[in-house]
């Protein structure tokens, strides 16, 4: 019995672009939905704050 991809958000990873292993991950202090993927072991939150949008590094925007 698989009724936990019922409860499992689809929501794609930003790294690695996968809903399958995308888990909800608590809440953050602002209240946004955070996330946590399997396959990259990594949390990101659903919203982004406008204070995050300040910080480009520029890695993502790759030659790929
Ligand atoms: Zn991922």
């Amino acid at each position: 019995m698989l009724m936990q991809t019922l409860f499992q958000p689809k929501v794609k990873c930003r790294y690695c672009h996968k809903t399958e292993y995308v888990k909800r991950h608590g809440k953050g202090r602002s209240g946004y939905q955070r996330y946590r993927c399997l396959e990259c072991r990594k949390t990101f939150q659903d919203k982004y704050i406008y204070n995050v949008y300040t910080q480009s590094d520029g890695a993502e925007k790759g030659c790929l």
